[in-house]
């Protein structure tokens, strides 16, 4: 069978190993160099996200009103909450960023 080109090797474009083309992802990277930056960027994504909120919660005990501090429990839960999403969105940015610096896509 002379088969199509699903089953094709393909140079990965970041390490130039042979991968099966149906392995590649939309910038032609194998698995592996593309498992590298998402660890990459997952680790900056938890990092920036923590200092963000740290920073936030800071702010927060300098600048709040006076008052009885039960607002606190909730403060925690939003900043729980919001340093997920912030953490699912720096993780997506940073990757696209890790990713465009390390490699340059064929032109
Ligand atoms: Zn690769």
């Amino acid at each position: 069978m002379n088969g199509g080109s699903r089953d094709a090797l393909h140079p990965c474009m970041k390490c130039g190993r042979e991968t099966p083309a149906a392995a590649l992802d939309g910038w032609k990277w194998c698995s592996d160099c593309r498992g590298l930056v998402v660890q990459r960027a997952t680790h900056l994504a938890r990092w920036l996200a923590a200092v963000v909120i740290s920073l936030a919660f800071a702010a927060w005990v300098l600048l709040r009103p006076e008052g009885p501090d039960r607002f606190l429990m909730v403060y925690i839960l939003v900043a729980g909450t919001a340093w997920f999403f912030l953490y699912k969105l720096i993780q997506r940015v940073a990757f696209e960023i890790i990713r465009g610096r390390k490699s340059t896509p064929a032109s």
